[in-house]
């Protein structure tokens, strides 16, 4: 099986199993946290395997579907209906593009320990690259430095927003080795470092917007501070070549954006299905209901079309990729992280706007999207970021020179 379209009861097969047997722990994650699912998640993935649906973005020969990014996309568009979905089929963040690093530029060896029992499920990962003190969106100002010390590298930094370190077995960590680099992008290198070498310190996990959750808890479902305190891990920690860390970062962000994307636009669809099911039974007074409103009926018939317009640029831009790869398809790829962020963030503002004050509790996804995904407008660059890679391009095909002075 290498494609949704070579086998259409796929994507069937994977929502009745998402509603009969991931979409009744939901309401147990959102009121009592990961930990409350955690064993019976367990069992959830378990069923994943036994019905051939683990990990469908990885190639047979590592236990997938083999299934391309178009394809996948579309998987990721039933499984992001509940914020349990990637995690039961094994394509969660940031596990799913630290799975790409390896595979790409993994020595065997690096592969044997840790990318094979990764795409199994047996452990789980985190990407540490962005630095409290310094802007993300630009990386390459990074302060965690790698320094060769004889048959060590050791690390020392502090990094923040390391999504899923709470229980992960290993971090992706990005570091400068090379700092006399002449181009600043060829400074840092990425580590694979074992969250059990001396040194490596998980700190807290984040508030977001007020939810953290305890160290040991939280679990995947968390962004944590880590610190780096003379880490030292072994010359062979080096994923790739010295001072590839960048280039490496963008190709593991393009395949990653589209899994995102189609992930987003999951939410919005169930975000917009629960505001037409209580705009449709929700009584404002006799004969009244409130999606009777025409604020309401404009709501809802702008977000379809919305969803409906930002599905269709995620579905062709992934064929582009497929085709032209990322170079080729490096506009689009702006595009649909931009615009998806944006329609998911309406949507989803709607839909908690619909619901009044039970949109504000735990009593939907909606809340928890609501604080969680606020963030899709932020991570994987930033809206401004991608706006200017598309006007950049348009401006300088019209002839406009490069600044003089060119900034971050
Ligand atoms: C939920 C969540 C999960 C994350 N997971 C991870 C993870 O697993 N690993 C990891 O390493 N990092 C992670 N991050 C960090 C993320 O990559 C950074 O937040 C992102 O790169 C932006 O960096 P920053 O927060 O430092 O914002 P800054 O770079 O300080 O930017 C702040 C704001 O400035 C504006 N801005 C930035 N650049 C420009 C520009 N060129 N022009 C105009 N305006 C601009 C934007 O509005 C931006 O939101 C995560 C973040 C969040 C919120």
């Amino acid at each position: 099986m290498s494609d949704v379209a070579a086998n259409p009861d796929l994507l069937n097969e994977i929502r009745a199993f998402v509603d009969e047997q991931v979409l009744p722990l939901e309401s147990d994650f959102l009121l009592h946290g990961f930990a409350a699912v955690r064993e019976r998640l367990e069992d959830v993935r378990a069923v994943a395997r036994q019905r051939g649906f683990f990990a469908p973005q990885l190639p047979p020969s590592l236990g997938g579907l083999g299934l391309g990014l178009a394809a996948v996309g579309e998987v990721s568009r039933v499984l992001g209906r509940t914020p349990l979905g990637h995690f039961v089929l094994h394509m969660q963040a940031p596990d799913v593009s630290n799975m790409e690093l390896p595979k790409r530029w993994g020595t065997p060896a690096q592969q044997e320990r840790w990318l094979l029992p990764l795409t199994r499920g047996e452990l789980r990962s985190c990407f540490s690259m962005t630095e409290p003190e310094h802007a993300g969106s630009n990386p390459t100002e990074l302060s965690t430095t790698a320094t060769r010390d004889g048959d060590s590298w050791v690390i020392r930094g502090r990094k923040w927003f390391t999504s899923s370190a709470d229980g992960a077995a290993f971090a992706i960590v990005m570091a400068v080795s090379n700092p006399d680099a002449a181009r600043p992008h060829e400074r840092a290198s990425f580590f694979l470092v074992p969250t059990d070498t001396p040194g490596f310190r998980l700190v807290q996990n984040l508030p977001v917007m007020g939810h953290g959750g305890p160290l040991g808890e939280a679990g995947w479902a968390s962004h944590a501070e880590v610190r780096y305190d003379d880490v030292r891990v072994p010359l062979d920690a080096l994923v790739g070549q010295e001072g590839a860390g960048f280039a490496m970062a963008q190709e593991r962000l393009g395949p990653g954006r589209i899994h995102h994307a189609m992930r987003w636009i999951g939410i919005a669809e169930r975000c917009l299905e629960l505001m037409v099911a209580r705009a449709a039974t929700r009584r404002l007074g006799p004969g009244v209901m409130l999606g009777h409103k025409d604020t309401v009926q404009g709501w809802i018939g702008r977000s379809w079309a919305e969803l409906e317009a930002a599905r269709l640029l995620v579905r062709d831009t992934a064929r582009d990729l497929e085709v032209a790869g990322q170079k080729g398809a490096r506009l689009r790829i702006s595009a649909v992280k931009l615009l998806v962020a944006d329609v998911l963030d309406r949507i989803m503002d709607k839909a908690l706007q619909v619901h009044g004050a039970l949109g504000m509790t735990d009593f939907t996804p909606i809340a928890f999207w609501y604080r969680h995904e606020r963030a899709a407008r932020i991570y994987d660059g930033p809206d401004e970021v991608h706006e200017q890679v598309i006007a950049r391009e348009l401006l300088g095909a019209a002839g406009m020179p490069k600044p003089a002075k060119s900034g971050a």
